[in-house]
């Protein structure tokens, strides 16, 4: 399972249509779902019929306080009918249910470089947004360790008590957009080097 963070003012849903619709074409066949407060995105090859069995690339929209996760991993092909089913929530919720059936439309994923395609357009379509693997600006602020007045990110001394704010400003990862801690040398999410 891959997981990237979007920062800034993007909706779940809008990413979760724009992923179906521009999947949803040639050789592939993309579905749209809704798991609880979450937005899911499967996306399979055509050749094969979409029943139970068979295994799709699932992308995962959560929204969050700053923007939308996305997780990216394979999954059983839920389908339409299926998403209503409970077998579909607990395959979900407990990804190993899901091992024993595996079959060999996941080397067909592995070999088209859907997650590459798939990361590809979630940029894409989060930049066009404006969101990015940056902290937006209602986040980009660092509370005073001294004081606690909230300061803009960059300020190298707080503008309230002139304390130096370098051990509290907060960062992302430039590759998955995770926050990291100041002084982190590798990020924890996907072990980019900062
Ligand atoms: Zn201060
Ligand atoms: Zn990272």
């Amino acid at each position: 399972m891959q997981t990237r963070i979007f920062h800034g003012d993007l909706k779940a849903e809008d990413l979760a249509d724009a992923l179906a619709t521009r999947f949803n074409r040639g050789n592939l066949v993309a579905h749209r779902l809704a798991v609880g407060d979450r937005a899911v995105v499967q996306i399979s090859t055509r050749q094969h019929p979409s029943s139970g069995g068979q295994t799709a690339l699932g992308v995962t929209l959560q929204q969050n306080e700053d923007g939308v996760t996305v997780e990216l991993g394979k999954q059983a092909w839920l389908g339409i009918a299926a998403s209503l089913g409970s077998t579909a929530l607990s395959a979900l919720k407990n990804p190993f249910t899901l091992i024993g059936r595996l079959d060999d439309l996941a080397e067909d994923i592995e070999n088209l470089q859907l997650d590459d395609q798939v990361w590809d357009a979630v940029e894409e379509i989060a930049r066009a947004a404006g969101a990015s693997s940056q902290l937006s600006e209602s986040l980009r602020s660092a509370g005073c360790e001294y004081c606690g007045v909230a300061n803009p990110i960059g300020e190298g001394r707080c503008l309230a008590c002139g304390a130096p704010l370098g051990n509290v400003q907060p960062n992302t990862c430039p590759n998955c957009g995770f926050v990291v801690k100041p002084g982190d040398s590798k990020c924890s999410n996907c072990a980019e080097k900062l």
